[in-house]
């Protein structure tokens, strides 16, 4: 469950991540009650099954069984504000009943590893980069995002106008942008590897991990509520 707003005198509306339509709205009824069947069961970052049934505007949850609950781990404040991000990430990306099964294993992965570690925020740019690729709006970490050519000269440029990186040759007319070394560059497409690939990555170096921020914030069209 990604997040709710209240409903009438005592229901939600829960927006989910499912494996199997996507993102969705359905309406917990009653879930506001101190006895509800729902109580400890719809909470964020929860994984559950849900029988669900057809209402006139949005489904209805009948049952919910707890999968996996890492929600007393995710209410330390800085696994919270990460776990936050995360959902907040897959919200604006994801359109509405549409199956993403990658997203879906990603976001699963992901609350399991902020629930585990205590450095949560050094596994958002690695989500990100493996989010914008199950997308299919990954950058491509080894070729200029303007004119296509190798970067080879094991450097690049961080290009947000254009949402990728950039060579030698065309950062001469974007004067100010920031400069990825060899070692950055590395690192970067270390961390965009698939998991379990050789030479994957987990953490970012800072300059990496501040390109990411950019790229991701060049196509959500803002920064994230829940980064600042
Ligand atoms: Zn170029």
């Amino acid at each position: 469950m990604l997040r709710a707003r209240p409903l009438g005198e005592a229901d939600r509306i829960i927006r989910l991540f499912t494996s199997e339509r996507g993102k969705l709205d359905a309406v917990a009824k009653g879930v506001r009650r101190a006895k509800s069947h729902f109580a400890g069961r719809l909470e964020f970052g929860n994984e559950v099954e849900l029988q669900m049934h057809h209402g006139r505007s949005l489904d209805v949850i009948v049952a919910a069984d707890i999968l996996r609950a890492p929600w007393e781990r995710l209410v330390e404040p800085e696994r919270f504000i990460t776990a936050q991000l995360v959902a907040e990430l897959i919200d604006a990306f994801c359109e509405p009943d549409l199956a993403v099964p990658e997203v879906y294993a990603l976001l699963c992965g992901m609350l399991g590893a902020i629930a585990a570690t205590e450095e949560p925020r050094a596994l958002v740019p690695r989500f990100s980069l493996r989010l914008l690729h199950a997308l299919g709006i990954e950058p491509p970490l080894d070729l200029c995002i303007r004119c296509g050519r190798d970067l080879v000269e094991s450097r690049a440029w961080v290009d947000p106008q254009a949402g990728g990186f950039a060579c030698a040759r065309c950062r001469e007319n974007w004067r100010d942008l920031v400069e990825l070394d060899a070692e950055d560059l590395h690192n970067l497409q270390a961390l965009g590897a698939p998991r379990g690939a050789v030479g994957a990555v987990l953490r970012a170096r800072p300059r990496v991990a501040s390109a990411i921020e950019e790229i991701v914030t060049h196509h959500l069209g803002r920064k994230p509520k829940a980064a600042s």
